[in-house]
């Protein structure tokens, strides 16, 4: 069956790719970004700017309760409360280090926190490296053959002297869903916080208040979901935001400040020092209010049919997988060519994969793939056309390699 995305014509990248004979197959990277997302930012930046949360005249108001306005709409995108906390950051991986540092003074020396194998560095070298810091044990929890967490054993390793599991339900290398509620409500009997590193399924699954009610912070990048890069967001559960102690300082954040001491203002203001990126803050809002007005269903049934479709080409070429991907990518090596050396070749034509660690080094090494695998990222946007050029470019590749 031929799919063609009825989503395409939204972002006007493709007009100048399908000029250029560029196929872009990377959305794990980073996605494209629709014509609503340049429409705000021309309006923000043509219709004069002030900073945000600081001065009384009206521009500064005007622009202050758009911002407050973005922070409601990506709570209500969330199925989250009002009560829960937000806080924008630059990106995920800024927001993972907020929570990591924000909470670093609850742990004692001998604490335990527990990791995913599969984690992307993004959540795992901040708690490594605070475990590093601290005395603090880092568990590492192991993945089944199909790429997903391992329940039983994370079963045993989660105990009560876990204090914060940190775990991304669906991995940027292995694309495969998974229902991660047994292995977090054990981790709250036991007593241990959870965190959620959501950058990869936000994209493909919602997130709703049943999600939400089994972590207690959730960290996403907006440029994988369709909006603008250095905007991110650390949602903080109503029940533990208050257990995060500010790690970053400067203006705007503060309640009082005299040249001995300091005092700050609560979430989520007392966690953004600084001026915010605050049209990418509004684009970003926009984005995931023009996203919620698709039909969520339609995508997902496009995404899934256009994922087995990749998945059947793959294995017609009999690569090696990494894991069994269900969902938005494909990992997977040549038997005998370097995947850098496929890249490679694929880029000269065109295509755009991406080959490497994909920030998941210890995951490489458990799969005894150091040298890299390929990735091939699917967007709503893609169709069977990009698959097309991507087999007959990913064939030619290896008509010159072997
Ligand atoms: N977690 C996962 C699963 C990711 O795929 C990425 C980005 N590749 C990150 C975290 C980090 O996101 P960012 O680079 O936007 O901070």
């Amino acid at each position: 069956m031929h799919l063609t995305s009825p989503w395409r014509q939204h972002f006007p990248c493709f007009e100048l790719f399908d000029q250029q004979g560029v196929t872009y197959l990377d959305s794990a990277a980073t996605a494209q970004k629709p014509h609503i997302l340049l429409q705000v930012l021309q309006q923000h930046y043509a219709s004069g700017v002030a900073n945000v949360h600081r001065a009384q005249h009206a521009l500064a108001n005007r622009i202050t309760a758009e911002l407050e306005q973005a922070r409601a709409t990506v709570l209500q995108w969330l199925g989250a409360t009002d009560n829960d906390q937000l806080i924008f950051t630059k990106g995920a991986t800024d927001a993972l280090n907020l929570v990591c540092h924000g909470l670093s003074h609850l742990f004692q020396p001998g604490d335990e926190i527990a990791v995913s194998l599969y984690e992307h560095h993004a959540n795992l070298i901040p708690w490594q490296q605070l475990c590093q810091r601290l005395q603090l044990k880092l568990v590492v929890l192991p993945f089944n053959s199909s790429g997903a967490l391992d329940p039983i054993a994370a079963k045993q390793l989660i105990t009560p002297n876990t204090k914060l599991l940190a775990l991304s339900p669906l991995s940027n290398v292995f694309g495969i869903t998974q229902d991660l509620t047994p292995t977090l409500q054990h981790a709250k009997q036991c007593g241990a916080l959870r965190v959620l590193d959501c950058t990869q399924y936000a994209v493909h699954q919602r997130i709703d208040q049943q999600l939400l009610q089994h972590c207690d912070f959730l960290a996403l990048s907006s440029h994988k979901l369709f909006g603008p890069d250095g905007v991110g967001i650390l949602w903080a559960s109503q029940a533990q935001h208050s257990l995060l102690h500010p790690y970053q300082f400067g203006g705007e954040m503060v309640a009082h400040c005299s040249i001995e001491q300091s005092s700050f203002l609560p979430a989520p203001l007392g966690f953004e020092p600084g001026t915010p990126n605050i049209a990418g803050i509004l684009a970003f809002a926009k984005v995931l209010q023009w996203l919620a007005d698709l039909d969520q269903t339609a995508i997902q049934h496009y995404e899934q049919a256009l994922h087995q479709q990749l998945i059947e080409g793959l294995e017609q070429r009999a690569v090696k997988f990494a894991g069994s991907p269900n969902c938005a990518l494909a990992s997977f090596s040549h038997p005998q060519v370097h995947s850098a050396d496929i890249a490679t070749l694929l880029a000269e034509q065109g295509v755009a994969i991406r080959a490497g660690s994909h920030c998941a080094q210890p995951l490489l090494k458990a799969l005894g793939a150091e040298q890299g695998l390929l990735r091939v990222s699917l967007g709503f946007y893609n169709d069977s056309q990009d698959l097309t050029r991507f087999f007959s470019a990913y064939d030619a590749a290896l008509e010159l390699l072997l």
